[in-house]
Order: structure tokens, then C-alpha cells, then sequence
């Protein structure tokens, strides 16, 4: 045979060699396919075969080499498979705050508020549970949906008995600010088991930098009044922080702060330049990148070292469980995220939106309005699929990334277009998707360790 044959039957062998990516590590190599996210890791001789073996123009076969990458799932073509039924609906149930928060994408001044028409939203929840795959859960958001507290139970109500005749299931989460809790709010949540997140940037210094009332005054006073008042309930909550420039070099004392609610979860996101933050003084919620690689590295160090056991760190967690598990239970970090796939939501005005957190202003920002459109027609209708559409697996510097299964191009959200990857949360899942496969070829036995004492809580 031929040298020209032999390139020829190799190259449909292995079909894919080219997602093959090789990542250098101190003592050994990442082998790593980066369409499925499968790996192995490999000592720099069995390296260098497999390199040889991947090169287009290299006449030799190397048949042990071949059947442990593929014995590890690599380098097999991509099976289509068919898109997830939708899985979670956002109901934002008002625009108006309380709060004021500098940075707020959400913002708007509480006199111009609008709330959710009660018969628009029963109407779009019906037909949310008719469609989705025997289990649904309704996100309650705002704004501060607290405000807005009787409609809250009605709806909630309303879609558990509308589940119940439909025989599925239905769970209920939600955003609050908390500084509106109060005796009724608790109990009803704990009757309809609605796990509530609490928006707090950290211990009140850090957190009243930005989370502000519209008088400019902290808000952490507020929430501390119920925090004491109510503390089983809030430590049964999660909790999330905007990161910005108040507090990325704080981010350690915000996570050990939260475990001292004794909260067991606690997640971020960055600072979105959109809503209030894209009209204000916007370079002064922003930060470089360096703090927040350092930031992220200083929560896993802690972390590995045990000092968040029991207590998850998601920020670090969601970038293990992709990587150890593989992309897909994460619906923000894979190629194919949940916009307008698994997930749709409502602005308070009764627009239809792939996912809550893309600017109306962008281009799939909105889909049609709850009272003329129903929700099986704007799924099919071309502003979700332009969304599902997303795939930059053939752009640059993606089309080259080893972990591109594993980051699926960054937030839509954060780009002017489909095409735009936020380059924050692209060094983000470089940087931590580097240190987590050192640190497995080194000794995981500190990664397994944190990892179930999270799971056994
Ligand atoms: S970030 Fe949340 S709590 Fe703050 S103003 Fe916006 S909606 Fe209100
Ligand atoms: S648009 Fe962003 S936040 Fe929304 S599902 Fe996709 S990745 Fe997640
Ligand atoms: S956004 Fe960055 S990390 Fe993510 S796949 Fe693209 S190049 Fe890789």
C-alpha cells in the first residue's frame, strides 16, 4: 500500500484527528477531544506517539495508539442528538426594586414599574408544562419578585395544580434581595418548597460598595435585620454575587463570609455591562482580568485545601463537574446552551426571551409578546432558533481550543452579536480548566476530596 493509500485510510479511521487537542502539563500531557470534552492523560513518550500518529502527513500506523483514543471515547464522529425539551421557565414578575443597585441590568426607577399580568403568565405556564420534557421548574425573578408577593402564590398555585392534572412535575426557585421577607413569605416557601437564591455581594462593606438603595444608602443593614430574624431560612437559601470591581480582590472573604450564614451554596457572575450598568459610570464596576484568575484561583487553592468542605464553591465546582463529567449538565458552559433550547422566560411586560439575561436591545433579544404568540411557536419561531443556531466551534481561536466542549464559546449574553465571545469568561475557562487538569495529573486525591465532601451534604 501506498504511502498516499495509507494517509487516505487513516484519515477516514480517524475521522476526526483534528479535535485531537495535546495540552502540555508538568509531567504529563492532556490528550483531550475538543467536540466531546473526552480525555485521558498520557506520559510524554505515549505523547509523542499519539502526536505522530495525528499527524496528517505521517505514513506509520500505530494501532495501540488508535484503540486507547478510542477507547476513551475520542476522536469519533458527533452524533446529532436532538434538542432537550425545554426544562426551565423564568417568569420576571416585575421590574421594580427596592434597591438601586449601581450595577443593576435589571434596573428601572420604581414609579415606571410594571408587573406581570396574572392571566398572561397562568396562560404561558400552561403552556410551558404541556411542552416540557415531564418536569419543569419555574424560576420567580425580577426585578425584586418579592414585591409583587400575592402574585407569587397565585402563580404558584396556579402551576401546581395545573401540574398536577397534566401528571408532571414542577419545582420552583427564585432571586431575591431579601430585604422584603417577612413571616407569609417564609412560610408559603417552605410549604411549595421554593428554593430561593439571595443576592448579596458580600459582608456590608464589600456589599453596600454597589447594592444600594435609591436613596445611595447600603442595603446589607436591611438584610441583616432579617437574616437574624429568619436564620434556618437563610441558610436553606444559596446565594450569588455580582463580581465587580468591589469586590474581585474580596471574593475568598465573600465565600467564607456566606458559609458563616451557614449557606451551603454560593455561585457568581460578572458584572454585565447592560441595564443600569451599560448607561452608568460602567468602567467603575469593571475589573482586569489578572484579579479575577486570581480570584478563581484563590477560591480553588481553598477549596482543594479544604477549607470550603461542605460548603459549594460553583465557581469552582461547575468548571470540576464539566470537566470530570463532561459538558451539558451546565446549561451556560458547553456549545448549545440553554437559551431558547432548554430555557425560555418573560420579561414583565410579557415578552417571550430565549434567556433572561440577553439585553432586549440585542439582536435575538426578543421574541413576540405572551398575548399573541404562544410559547410552542416561539420556540419553533426564528428568534430561538437563531439562538440554538450559536456555534462557534469553526471560529477562531475556538475552532483550536482544546476545552471548547467544555466552554462552548462564553455567554451569548455578553455579546453585541451571536459571533462574540466575552474574553473574561474565555481566560476564565482557559485558566481553570488548565489548573484543574495539572492538579488531576499531580494527585487528585484533593479534588475528589472536596468534591464529596460537597456531594454528602
Ligand atoms: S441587582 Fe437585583 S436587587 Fe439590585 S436593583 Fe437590580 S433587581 Fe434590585
Ligand atoms: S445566554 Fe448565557 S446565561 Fe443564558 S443560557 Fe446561554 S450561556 Fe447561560
Ligand atoms: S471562548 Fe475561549 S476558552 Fe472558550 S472555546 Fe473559545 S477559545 Fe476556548
Amino acid at each position: 500500500m501506498s504511502i498516499e493509500q495509507l494517509q487516505v485510510l487513516r484519515k477516514e479511521q480517524s475521522l476526526r484527528a483534528s479535535d485531537i487537542k495535546l495540552v502540555e502539563l508538568e509531567d504529563e500531557t492532556l490528550v483531550i477531544d475538543r467536540m466531546t470534552g473526552r480525555w485521558l492523560l498520557s506520559s510524554s513518550e505515549t505523547a509523542a506517539r499519539i502526536n505522530r500518529y495525528l499527524d496528517p502527513h505521517a505514513a506509520g500506523e500505530d494501532p495501540a495508539v488508535s484503540a486507547s483514543l478510542r477507547d476513551a471515547g475520542m476522536g469519533q464522529p458527533l452524533v446529532d442528538s436532538p434538542d432537550a425539551p425545554l426544562g426551565m421557565l423564568i417568569l420576571k414578575l416585575t421590574n421594580a426594586c427596592n434597591l438601586g443597585c449601581l450595577y443593576c441590568y435589571d434596573y428601572d426607577p420604581i414609579h415606571k414599574a410594571t408587573v406581570a399580568d396574572k392571566t398572561s403568565f397562568e396562560r404561558a405556564i400552561a403552556q410551558a408544562l404541556r411542552m416540557c420534557g415531564g418536569k419543569l421548574r419555574i424560576i420567580l425573578h425580577g426585578g425584586e419578585p418579592t414585591l409583587v408577593w400575592p402574585l407569587i402564590e397565585g402563580l404558584v398555585e396556579f402551576a401546581e395544580s395545573e401540574a398536577k392534572a397534566l401528571g408532571v412535575a414542577v419545582a420552583f426557585g427564585g432571586q431575591t434581595n431579601l430585604t422584603k421577607l417577612n413571616a407569609r413569605i417564609v412560610q408559603f416557601s417552605v410549604d411549595h418548597g421554593i428554593a430561593w437564591g439571595i443576592s448579596i455581594d458580600g459582608p456590608p462593606a464589600v456589599n453596600d460598595t454597589y447594592r444600594v438603595t435609591h436613596r445611595g444608602g447600603g442595603s446589607h443593614a436591611i438584610m441583616q435585620k432579617h437574616i437574624e430574624a429568619w436564620p434556618e431560612f437563610v441558610a436553606s437559601c444559596g446565594a450569588i454575587s455580582t463580581v465587580t470591581s468591589a469586590n474581585v480582590k474580596h471574593l475568598v472573604e465573600v465565600a467564607h463570609y456566606i458559609k458563616s450564614l451557614r449557606i451551603r451554596a454560593w455561585d457568581w457572575t460578572l458584572f454585565q455591562p447592560s441595564g443600569r450598568g451599560a448607561t452608568g459610570a460602567d468602567s467603575a464596576f469593571s475589573f482586569d482580568v489578572g484579579s479575577l484568575m486570581m480570584a478563581w484561583r484563590n477560591l480553588y487553592q481553598g477549596a482543594l485545601a479544604g477549607d470550603f468542605d461542605g460548603f459549594a464553591v460553583r465557581p469552582v465546582l461547575k468548571y470540576l463537574y464539566n470537566f470530570l463529567y463532561g459538558s451539558g449538565a451546565y446549561m451556560c458552559l458547553r456549545p448549545k446552551c440553554g437559551a431558547g433550547r432548554e430555557l425560555a422566560s418573560i420579561t414583565a411586560d410579557g415578552v417571550w426571551q430565549g434567556c433572561d439575561c440577553i439585553d432586549r436591545s440585542h439582536p435575538c433579544g426578543e421574541a413576540g409578546n405572551v398575548d399573541e404568540v404562544d410559547l410552542a411557536t416561539v420556540r419553533a419561531g426564528p428568534g430561538f432558533e437563531a439562538l440554538r443556531s450559536r456555534d462557534l466551534s469553526e471560529a477562531a481561536p475556538c475552532n483550536a481550543c482544546p476545552w471548547y466542549s467544555l466552554c462552548g464559546g462564553t455567554c451569548l449574553a455578553y455579546g453585541s452579536d451571536l459571533t462574540d465571545r466575552s474574553l473574561l469568561h474565555c481566560a476564565m475557562a482557559q485558566y481553570a480548566y488548565k489548573s484543574i487538569a495539572q492538579d488531576l495529573s499531580a494527585d487528585p486525591s484533593r479534588i475528589l476530596r472536596y468534591m464529596a465532601s460537597v456531594a454528602t451534604r
